[in-house]
């Protein structure tokens, strides 16, 4: 039998088979009375799913981690009996972390630039907007998957297992949505316009093949969004525009389509009696999820996904307005 789908010990990974006690005879860990009556909710999942015994913090930065540098590991440990409503319990940790992260990641470099006229107005747009570009993004990510998981739920309605496996893998990997949050609301989106419009304007136009391309170039906004309070929507935006996050966002779907691709060929071996058989059915489905995703991102124009990524921000900006009122009231 495979020793990756044997229940362990969540503290120290000790084999619990055959335990008559609820606690690891290796490390003294007392095991969930939930978990002893059904010691297969003990297959090694993802850290997030052992938060009782590690701690809500540890588990989520320790999951978060493992998908950005060991993403084969962990997509590796998905075979146990957890149901889909874990990952997404982590999922909706990602949107406060990743507003928390973004901040201190750019907090040195909105400081040191803004220091001179730093008023604390600035410093709450700035926060609110971060905030909001990582809620867009993160909400973004599951949006374009959600039509592909309903689909799935109904085509598995017979393989439960099967069917939280191949969800919780598609859940958890938005993972990556939540590190391109951290890197972009803040930092990222501050380098991609002042130095891309920079180094735009730096190239010589009479090299260019095409100068009229480079002028296009030059007058569209690099920005994710500016914060309202300091100008607002400037310019119109080309009918055919995308925005440079939703190129990131086609790079994010890929690799989870790829992803789930390789883990729905291993979790069909270990829960389907015919495991070739169910991976021609099942592809199908994840690549119109695929499709649908690159899709919504970079051609529709009926959601307008592309647009309310870009803008939130903006979109929200009466709220923020208010918001920024109640505050100053407050102080
Ligand atoms: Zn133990």
């Amino acid at each position: 039998m495979d020793v990756a789908s044997l229940p362990c010990c969540p503290r120290c990974d000790h084999i619990l088979v055959g335990i008559t006690q609820p606690r690891c005879p290796e490390c003294g860990t007392p095991i969930a009375p939930a978990d002893f009556a059904d010691l297969g909710r003990l297959v090694p999942g993802p850290p997030w799913e052992r938060r009782r015994y590690i701690g809500r913090f540890r588990a989520f930065w320790a999951t978060a981690l493992l998908f950005l540098f060991r993403p084969r590991r962990a997509l590796s440990r998905l075979q146990g009996a957890a149901r889909t409503q874990e990952a997404v319990s982590y999922w909706l940790w990602t949107f406060p972390a990743a507003w928390v992260s973004a901040l201190l990641l750019y907090a040195p470099i909105f400081l040191s630039r803004n220091w001179k006229w730093l008023r604390w107005e600035i410093m709450v747009d700035e926060v609110l907007a971060a905030g909001i570009r990582c809620c867009a993004l993160i909400l973004a990510g599951m949006f374009v998957w959600l039509p592909m998981l309903v689909l799935l739920d109904a085509a598995l309605w017979r393989n439960r297992r099967l069917f939280h496996v191949l969800a919780r893998g598609a859940v958890y990997s938005m993972s990556w949505w939540f590190w391109a949050a951290v890197l972009f609301a803040g930092a990222g989106n501050w380098l991609v316009d002042t130095q891309l419009n920079k180094l735009l304007w730096m190239l010589p136009d009479e090299y260019m093949p095409d100068p009229e391309w480079l002028h296009r170039l030059r007058s569209y906004g690099w920005t994710w969004g500016n914060a309202p309070l300091r100008g607002g929507l400037a310019g119109g935006v080309p009918a055919q525009y995308v925005p440079w996050i939703c190129w990131v966002g086609t790079l994010l779907v890929t690799l989870q389509a790829i992803a789930t691709g390789a883990l729905t060929r291993k979790a069909s071996r270990q829960h389907c009696q015919d495991p070739l058989r169910a991976n021609r059915r099942l592809m199908p489905y994840l690549c119109f999820g695929w499709l649908l995703a690159v899709y919504l991102l970079l051609v529709d124009r009926h959601v307008q996904l592309r647009f309310h990524l870009q803008f939130p921000v903006e979109q929200l900006h009466s709220p923020m307005v208010w918001l920024v009122e109640q505050i100053r009231e407050a102080l």
